[in-house]
């Protein structure tokens, strides 16, 4: 018997939906169902594969309303969050059903002059079946990252999405039947962590795209190991946010505490450490105390989705508001399940609010003599995902943003990155490997392909033959001598 479990509203306490636990049984099938599925979309071709999703596009944003509703009842964030969340998804869809063919189509590549009797092309053919384990934070934009990426390069995907989100995975797949009835190309598996468990212990899952705490991503990837299942991982972060001495303050300032605060935190490239440096120091905390006031949990941002993420937050505030001097909030502002901003100054660079991942709604912030100490902070964190710098010099800004060690820099705004389809997205260090979005996004789900074709035989330079003969290789070397033999200086 499938027994099942309720996902609830974190606001109310109020059931959304009742979903099955998928037993491993349950999982291996959804898998069996997804490698047919593969053979069939992989041979469509990538000029039906797009008229497919372009077609699902224009589903999902037909149902935009009821997926946003979806979403605000399932993580609690206002409906403008989750609007902005779908929007972005759809924008993702877009983007990865227009660019396949050209990112992963074949072409030829040059051969070189020793290549010159072949034809050589590269092409980027689907693994098979794709497996997306997804976080509840962002239910729709985050494994829709993965999740359009892998369709439209070809591949099946079964999706497991988090046990506090599983109503909305299970209408995305559902609303893909209506642009792709014929087969099961896109399933959602619904359970707890044993559901993600068994997809990602599946053999015939060719990749995993995994979501999540650093913490899993290692349970998972040794899962995967005994299928040298490779995986993409994308396991949040601890983001820096540089202020520097010509930085517009007010734009530095509103900017911030959106990336701090919106989703009350819970956002993996959200704002978590502010180094501001000295010379605007005091009048970016005015701008920054005098805006903060102005924001409340509960009408501004939702409540902490996942429960037990509060302790973790109030930790992280009790600690910091011992060591560091409170600007906004304290221990008091958590009240779950929300937690009103906090904003503690001066806090150790050691201290458990300034190193390990938050996903609340509070930052700490910290005076430093100038840009080049700001990135040196900023730097020194086990996570790499995203940042952002503030500062009117776009070279000067530009120059931080590619030293800064992260996977994406927004420079002047906040996530920027993240609306930009064509950028890839995914970090170094704890922040994982691999990225999604893009053309490297396409290709993380394709494997490349490679041909030489022999046009004619090369008159006297049989070199991959036992006639070779001492003249062939006399040849060979002054060739070699002649295209790579002369130093430039
Ligand atoms: P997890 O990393 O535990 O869960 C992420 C996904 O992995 C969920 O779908 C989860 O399913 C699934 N999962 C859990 N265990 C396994 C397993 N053994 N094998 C396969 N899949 C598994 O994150 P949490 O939701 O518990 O959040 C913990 C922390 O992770 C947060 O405090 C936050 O710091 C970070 N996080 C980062 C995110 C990001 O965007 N990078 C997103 C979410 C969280 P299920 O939900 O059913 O357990």
């Amino acid at each position: 018997m499938t027994t099942t479990f309720d996902s609830l509203n974190p606001a109310t306490g109020e059931v959304v939906g009742s979903h099955p636990k998928h037993s491993a049984d349950t999982v291996h099938e959804a898998v069996g169902r997804a490698e047919e599925a593969a053979a069939w979309w992989g041979g469509l071709g990538h000029a039906e594969r797009r008229r497919r999703l372009l077609d699902y596009k224009a589903v999902l944003t037909q149902h935009l309303k009821e997926l946003t509703g979806l979403v605000h009842r399932e993580t609690g964030k206002p409906v403008g969050d989750a609007t902005l969340e779908v929007v972005l998804a759809i924008t993702h869809l877009d983007w990865a059903a227009r660019n396949a063919h050209k990112v992963l189509g074949r072409r030829r590549v040059s051969t070189g002059m020793i290549g010159l009797n072949l034809v050589a092309t590269l092409e980027y053919l689907p693994l098979g079946v794709v497996g997306v384990i997804g976080p509840w934070n962002y239910p729709v934009f985050t494994p829709m990252g993965s999740i359009a990426y892998a369709l439209a390069a070809g591949n099946a995907v079964v999706f497991k999405p988090s046990e506090l989100t599983p109503g909305i995975g299970v209408r995305l797949a559902e609303l893909f039947r209506e642009s792709v009835p014929e087969h099961e190309v896109f399933q959602t598996v619904t359970g707890l962590g044993e559901t993600g468990a068994a997809l990602a212990a599946d053999p015939r899952v060719r990749k995993i795209a995994f979501t999540g705490s650093t913490a899993t991503a290692k349970r998972v990837m040794a899962a995967c190991a005994e299928n040298l299942t490779p995986i993409v991982a994308e396991c949040g972060g601890k983001d820096a946010f540089i202020v520097d001495a010509d930085a517009d303050l007010a734009a530095a300032a509103d900017a911030c505490l959106w990336g701090a605060l919106s989703n009350a935190g819970q956002t993996c490239v959200g704002v978590e450490r502010v180094y501001v440096v000295d010379a605007v120091y005091e009048s970016f905390m005015r701008e920054l105390s005098e805006r903060v006031t102005k924001v409340r949990a509960g009408e501004d941002y939702g409540p902490i989705t996942m429960p037990g993420q509060v302790d973790i937050i109030k930790r992280h505030i009790d600690d910091a508001t011992k060591s560091g001097r409170t600007v906004a909030g304290g221990p008091a502002s958590v009240r779950a399940p929300y937690v009103d901003p906090v904003i503690v100054e001066d806090v150790p660079e050691d201290s458990p609010a300034v190193r390990e991942e938050t996903f609340g709604p509070t930052i700490t912030v910290r005076r430093t003599r100038d840009a080049a100490e700001a990135l040196e902070l900023a730097n020194a964190s086990a996570y790499g995902l995203g940042g952002t710098v503030f500062s009117r010099n776009a070279r000067r800004a530009t120059e931080l943003a590619r030293r800064m060690r992260s996977g994406m820099t927004a420079i002047n705004s906040v996530i920027s990155f993240a609306g930009v389809p064509a950028l890839p997205f995914g970090g170094i260090g704890d922040s994982g490997f691999g990225r999604i979005h893009g053309a490297d996004g396409l290709r993380e789900f394709a494997r490349p392909k490679a041909i030489s074709r022999q046009r004619f035989a090369m008159p006297g330079m049989n070199l991959t033959s036992f006639t070779r003969g001492p003249a062939e290789l006399e040849r060979l070397i002054r060739l070699v001598t002649f295209l790579h033999g002369r130093r430039k200086s």
